[in-house]
């Protein structure tokens, strides 16, 4: 009797251990709160990027080290912008060429590896990165540049399921971090510059199967699966044939290659959306929706609740795929996005209603801001790409200079908010370009633009700057300039402080309210990720990725050159206090 019950209680307690664990939805809906572990994109779905925690702060930060840092090998030193997640004492973090490694949290060992095989003629436009992974139950999930989703065991490393989300000859490929929300695998898809066709799908993360899948072109059909994954029509997105001329919405892009952030209060998931394929205006008279948008779409039934479109009929590459960030101010939800369009858009987050809009960078071209009562920019006609059918041999549009450049105000590097200084903390660049329009068709496979053009620089001194930006007021409360433009993301802490990295090697940690530079170390490659905290067992860690690349380097143009003398490289840093 008594052995028996010691037995249950062993047996009992091991349960226990096993359910502690597996990741859940609770774990998911909590993350944001919860301190000892980060198992989402963003710190939570919401996309905050805050952490409560505050051992390391404005009076301790001066004795942080490194605890540990961990190659990523090989001869693949190519851009890292992973998020790593946290959980059980194990980091799981995504590298370039679709590679994810899970390491001990205290002294960066080696648990696994697992490099997907990828194809000859994949399609990435802009490197051969990863964003990160999403953790469920026992699986760790990746998307990779051959467009497909991977689901390993989080213990052994070994392939539980993959699914091809769609043909990669096609121009489609994957590299944004998966979101889980409410049971739901939710992901997107990358090739804008190849006239895909952008979607957010869920899936079931224990198994991979489809649920359902939204299109983010107009006129596109949307789908529902059943459990033996017989589809059904759920409906087309928007009215066909409204926003778009002739046949152009079937390879109309609207990539959806960020990923999304989701908010439990709210059952809606909010999707950024890329540009309209072709880059070249001309042809496509109309808004072009979904594209250069946030989605808000409910993800019980995959329809969309309301869209709010941030650069209709788009000719200058604005992909509107940045983070939508929710946060609560008085009673209302808010959600605050920085788009690549130099405009920071506040919009209600429930309604889609636009409660704010103002410029976070200081040069802008395109337009002259944004009416609040009809929610549309106020353009400027001639900062639109001339049409080349204008042109006295039909080949080449007028040449225009804009800004922002199409590489953004701000582009994949995600912001942060903290709640207890209510400022966002935007990674902003100032730079141009020079673009001009050429007659295009699509081919499948091939880059669909009809565009040319040259990033150029705006200031001898500096291209990026961190920004901490007043939601309500649109008041710039300080910034950092960063010579190199910044690609990395930011994170703030309850600790008083902002935390980001930069091209030139640098991991650093401002005052939050004041942006002051408190601590900086030097990771050996340039930072184009975004840091992550956690706390085990009462000390603090701060992590980041290191290796330089991205699309500065691919496409550039002047900036490329500027920053020539950058370092490729592959690493994680972990950080905690001395003793
Ligand atoms: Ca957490
Ligand atoms: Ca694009």
């Amino acid at each position: 009797m008594r052995f028996k019950m010691i037995t249950t209680m062993v047996a009992l307690a091991m349960g226990s251990m096993a359910a502690q664990a597996v990741v859940t939805d609770k774990m998911i809906q909590d993350d944001a709160k919860t301190t000892g572990d980060v198992l989402s994109w963003g710190l939570g779905t919401q996309g905050q990027r805050y952490s409560p925690l505050k051992q390391i702060n404005t009076t301790t930060v001066g004795k942080l080290v490194p605890a540990w840092s961990f190659s990523f090998g090989g001869e693949k030193q190519r851009g890292q912008e992973s998020q790593p997640v946290v959980h059980d004492g194990v980091m799981f973090v995504t590298a370039s060429y679709s590679r994810i490694y899970a390491l001990d949290t205290k002294t960066g060992k080696k648990l696994w590896k697992y490099e997907h095989r990828l194809p000859e003629g994949i399609m990435p436009c802009c490197d051969v990165i990863n964003r990160g992974a999403a953790l469920y139950d026992n699986l760790v999930i990746f998307a990779t540049l051959d467009a497909q989703l991977v689901a390993l065991d989080q213990k052994t490393g070994d392939v539980v399921w993959k699914e091809k989300i769609d043909d990669y000859k096609a121009g489609y490929s994957a590299s944004a971090a998966p979101i889980i929300a409410e049971g739901l695998l939710l992901t997107g898809v990358s090739g804008g510059e190849f006239g895909v066709v952008g979607r957010v799908e869920a899936r079931d993360p224990k198994t991979g199967q489809l649920v359902w899948t939204r299109p983010t072109v107009e006129g596109h059909m949307g789908y529902k699966y059943d459990k033996n994954g017989n589809k059904t029509e759920n409906g087309i997105s928007g009215t066909q044939g409204k926003s778009w001329p002739g046949d152009l919405w079937q390879t109309g892009g609207a990539a959806t290659w960020l990923g999304g952030t989701y908010n439990p209060k709210t059952g809606l998931a909010y999707f950024g959306t890329g540009n309209p394929a072709p880059w070249n205006s001309n042809l496509r008279k109309g808004d072009n929706l979904f594209s250069c948008s946030t989605l808000a779409i409910d993800i019980k039934t995959g329809q969309i609740k309301w869209h709010y479109q941030n650069t209709p009929n788009d000719g200058w590459d604005f992909d509107g795929v940045n983070e939508f960030v929710t946060y609560e101010d008085g009673g209302r939800i808010l959600g605050g996005k920085a788009d690549r369009n130099g405009f920071f858009y506040v919009n209600d987050a429930k309604t889609g209603e636009l409660v704010n809009a103002f410029p976070f960078v200081k040069k802008i071209t395109w337009a002259t801001g944004i009416d609040l009562k009809t929610g549309r920019p106020n353009y400027v006609p001639e900062g639109r790409p001339g049409d080349p059918t204008a042109s006295p041999d039909g080949k080449k549009g007028q040449t225009v200079f804009a800004a922002p450049g199409f590489l953004g105000g701000k582009n994949q590097m995600p912001m942060a908010y903290s709640p207890e200084t209510k400022l966002f903390y935007v990674p902003s660049n100032e730079w141009g370009m020079d673009i001009w329009n050429e007659p295009i068709t699509y081919k499948k496979g091939a880059a669909y633009l009809g565009a040319g053009f040259t990033i150029k620089t705006l200031n001898e001194d500096y291209i990026g700057a961190l920004r901490a930006i007043d939601p309500k007021t649109g008041k710039i409360a300080w910034e950092v300039k960063n010579n190199a433009p910044l690609w990395g993301g930011v994170l703030t802490t309850g600790g008083n402080l902002v935390w980001w990295g930069t091209p030139e090697g640098y991991l650093q940690a401002a005052d939050a309210k004041t942006g002051k530079v408190l601590w900086q170390f030097q990771t050996g490659s340039g930072v184009v990720a975004p840091p992550v905290t956690w706390e085990d067992k009462g000390e603090q860690y701060v992590a980041v990725v290191s290796g330089w690349g991205g699309a500065v380097p691919l496409w550039g143009g002047e900036v490329a050159k500027r920053v020539n003398y950058l370092e490729q490289g592959g690493s994680v840093w972990v950080f905690k206090l001395s003793k």
